[in-house]
């Protein structure tokens, strides 16, 4: 249920869109319905705004100790693969692709999809997340699920099929889910189109998919560049770069999110740049799957919009963006030798404003009057965060989730004061368990 909450004497920390993140001590927040009505130093002001807004019938939340800062949006995830989540350790990338995932997805049924999201969402929850880019099959339980739990999703349609050993486009596919998204979305779930990786599908099929994402106005979701070999292979096969063949094609825009772009030439970098592509660091995954260290500080040179993802359960393996915001930073200052590049403002944008935008959500992500409400709670009453120091280094060299204490998303607590209230994690557990039994 939504409603008026006055979050008192709590420090909030936010980002902006043209300057670094900014710390306010003493704060006053106040959300109301959907959206953040009152963001402000005055606790006359704060409790004027609560009350005109309530009529008076309004919930204090005692912010002293604690943190309000957005919650993070993953840019790139396959969230129901928590169920593959500590089967499938170990593998070279292609051979833990082909030989241990895809044979156990081929053989999920609908129920797979609706759990195996929902507890990725409740992992995510719990860890500050909010919004999330999901690149995967079963759209429609997905969307669904997503709707109940109150989260909010980028979240791919196939737009394809696969018949006799030949990949079709479907308009079809695309048009329902956005019918579904539309009617039964909430006003939270994006539509999107699966173009997995320029070594999925034959050469001639890349300019179909492209027309159908130009066709509907919805962004791309791709993998580019994530090993070596994929651009050897991409080199070999079209004598040019997955970048550059993505490009020819027209896949690449404005909306369209680049999961790894691990190695990239100079060339590829001025397209993504030129283009405004965003490109989603998945640090966990890339040194889990040993695909190489992404040159986040080039990127971020060449004027490239950055965010960052967790990519799946099963090549990370877990959904943590406290970790992979310090991972960012740290992999940066360890590639460049320079313990000054990729600062924690730099990270934590790119974790919460630069995700949300990634995601197609414009008025997510920053603490402002008018900003939709999504929020996080974190008490730093606590060893790992304890005494604060700088708020911003805090959140993004130190917490954790267990620090989180509350989520709200669209102005609604889908996470209070440590309890899921819109996932039944019992049930969840329940179900998970007996797909992970059926497809190990
Ligand atoms: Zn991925």
């Amino acid at each position: 249920m939504k409603k008026t909450v006055l979050f008192s004497d709590i420090t909030i920390v936010s980002s902006h869109d043209d300057v670094k993140a900014t710390v306010m001590e003493n704060a006053f927040c106040v959300v109301s319905d959907d959206r953040i009505c009152y963001v402000g130093q005055s606790k006359e002001a704060a409790l004027e705004k609560a009350e005109s807004l309530s009529s008076g019938d309004f919930e204090t939340y005692d912010g002293r100790n604690k943190i309000l800062a957005p919650t993070f949006a993953n840019a790139h995830a396959h969230t129901p693969m928590s169920i593959f989540r500590n089967i499938a350790d170990d593998f070279a990338l292609q051979d833990w692709l082909f030989n241990e995932i895809i044979p156990r997805e081929d053989r999920m049924i609908a129920d797979d999809f609706t759990y195996g999201h929902l507890l990725t969402l409740a992992e995510m929850i719990e860890g500050g997340t909010a919004c999330a880019a999901n690149m995967y099959d079963g759209a429609d339980q997905i969307t669904l699920a997503s709707a109940e739990a109150g989260f909010r999703l980028q979240q791919t349609a196939m737009g394809k099929t696969f018949k006799d050993g030949v990949w079709s486009a479907d308009s079809k596919n695309v048009e329902d889910f956005i019918a579904l998204c539309n009617e039964k979305g909430k006003g939270l779930i994006k539509p999107s189109l699966l173009v997995h990786s320029v070594y999925l599908y034959p050469g001639s099929f890349y300019a179909d998919l492209s027309e159908l994402a130009k066709k509907y106005e919805i962004p791309v979701s791709v993998h580019i560049s994530e090993t070596i070999k994929e651009n050897e292979d991409c080199l070999s096969s079209y004598g040019c770069t997955p970048v550059e063949y993505l490009d020819q094609t027209g896949l690449l825009s404005d909306t369209t999110v680049a999961a790894h772009c691990v190695h990239l030439t100079e060339n590829d970098m001025r397209i993504l740049s030129e283009r405004k592509t965003w490109v989603a660091h998945n640090a966990s995954s890339n040194m889990k799957l040993a695909s190489g260290f992404a040159d986040m500080v080039g990127m971020q040179k060449a004027g490239i919009r950055l965010c960052l993802g967790t990519d799946g359960a099963s090549s990370n393996n877990n959904q943590d963006m406290f970790i992979e915001m310090r991972l960012a930073s740290f992999m940066a200052k360890g590639k460049t030798y320079d313990p000054t590049v990729m600062c924690a403002s730099d990270v934590f944008h790119m974790a919460t404003r630069n995700g949300y935008l990634a995601c197609g959500f414009e008025d997510c992500g920053i603490i402002e009057e008018g900003m939709k409400a999504d929020i996080q709670i974190i008490d730093y009453d606590c060893p790992q965060m304890w005494p604060l120091g700088n708020p911003v280094s805090s959140l993004v060299y130190s917490c954790g989730p267990k620090c989180v204490e509350s989520v709200m998303i669209d102005g609604r607590f889908v996470l209070y004061k440590h309890d899921l209230t819109t996932i039944d994690f019992e049930k969840v557990k329940f179900e998970t368990k007996k797909t992970m039994e059926r497809l190990k």
